[in-house]
């Protein structure tokens, strides 16, 4: 399991291990989420309309730094203050 996201903000213990299974919330009519029954981090995003796929969110990882983005997915809806600067290939919604 990929849950240490309190020893990646360097404060607090770690967090132990499979100890209890993540939290899952319906957050719409179209989506499934599921957090750190420990201390909230959301996990995991999963939508109907995708079914066999599941988005695994960077600050769950113990190493988020061995699977770097190969590009920008629905920015359409990102936060317009957000830039993005990093060459990568972008989407405004899913990859095509
Ligand atoms: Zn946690």
């Amino acid at each position: 399991m990929l849950l240490r996201p309190d020893s990646l903000r360097g404060g607090g213990p770690p967090v132990p291990r499979n100890e209890l299974p993540p939290l899952r919330f319906r957050s719409s009519d179209k989506a499934t989420r599921s957090f750190c029954p420990h201390c909230g981090t959301q996990l995991t995003f999963q939508a109907d309309d995708y079914p066999d796929q599941v988005d695994i969110t960077t600050c769950s990882l113990d190493r988020p730094e061995a699977v770097p983005p190969r590009d920008q997915t629905y920015t359409s809806s990102k936060v317009q203050w957000i830039e993005l600067a990093d060459g990568l290939p972008q989407y405004a919604q899913a990859r095509s």
